[in-house]
């Protein structure tokens, strides 16, 4: 299994095509160490999303590995990957309720405490004590009221109860007015303390607090390297 702690992540010579005639990614190697985190840029079709998919095994790799703490991810059980690896993709899921219940999904193991303690640590308790009823305050049908970015928000925040070594964000390509983008990265980066990450993005500027960073073109790495070096 899996051993615990922050991960580290190999792609070794994968190849991939949602269907036997089409390949979209080509020989993508790369290793991402414990605690480190990856920005990855491309244009639109280029395999960034394709190779996130991968990391939660959502499909079989056609040739090479995907490797999570040096263990196949066709060798460990779906849910131990899925409960180490989380992504937040660019359609947040808000149903009509509280933002308790959108945090929890009604599992009371996590308790208003540890909400609290999590808007704390994200650094959101500015953001939490705006709201008009707490955790009470409830959303709309498909989360109405609330502005994309706050549904971003509570998306990290459940991730962050989730707890995974692994975490993954499919950016949204919508620009967010500059307080909320500050917020949002501000949030990013306590979210990845201690983890290890992959920010998937459409523009260098919000990539200010990766380690390295890589760029796909049709499906191949065309650079990968230090931030600063690129
Ligand atoms: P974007 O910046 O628009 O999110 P991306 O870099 O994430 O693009 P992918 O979504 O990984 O790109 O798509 C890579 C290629 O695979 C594209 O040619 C796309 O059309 C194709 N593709 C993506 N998802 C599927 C799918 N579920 N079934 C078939 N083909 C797919
Ligand atoms: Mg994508």
């Amino acid at each position: 299994s899996i051993a615990d702690g922050a991960l580290q992540v190999d792609l070794d010579n994968v190849s991939f095509g949602y269907s036997e005639e089409e390949r979209v990614l080509h020989n993508v190697t790369l290793t991402l160490a414990p605690g480190k985190v990856l920005g990855v840029l491309g244009r639109t079709g280029s395999g960034k999303s394709t190779m996130a998919r991968l990391l939660m095994r959502f499909y079989d790799v056609n040739e090479g590995g995907v490797r999570l703490n040096g263990v196949d991810v066709r060798d460990a059980s779906l849910s131990e990957v899925r409960k180490r690896v989380v992504m937040v993709t660019q359609d947040v899921q808000l149903f009509s309720g509280t933002i308790r219940d959108n945090l929890t999904f009604f599992d009371p193991a996590i308790t208003d405490e540890r909400i609290l303690q999590a808007f704390t640590e994200l650094e959101l308790l500015e953001w939490y004590q705006a709201l008009p009823e707490g955790l009470d305050t409830r959303l709309g049908p498909s989360g109405g009221g609330f502005s994309a970015g706050e549904g971003q928000l509570l998306a990290f925040a459940r991730v962050f109860l989730a707890d995974p070594a692994l975490v993954i964000l499919d950016e949204a390509s919508s620009r967010l007015d500059p307080a909320t983008e500050q917020l949002l990265t501000r949030t990013v980066s306590k979210l990845m303390e201690n983890r290890t990450g992959i920010i998937i993005a459409h523009r260098l500027a919000t990539l200010q607090q990766v380690d390295d960073i890589l760029i796909l073109e049709d499906g191949r790495i065309v650079q990968h390297g230090e931030r600063e070096v690129l």
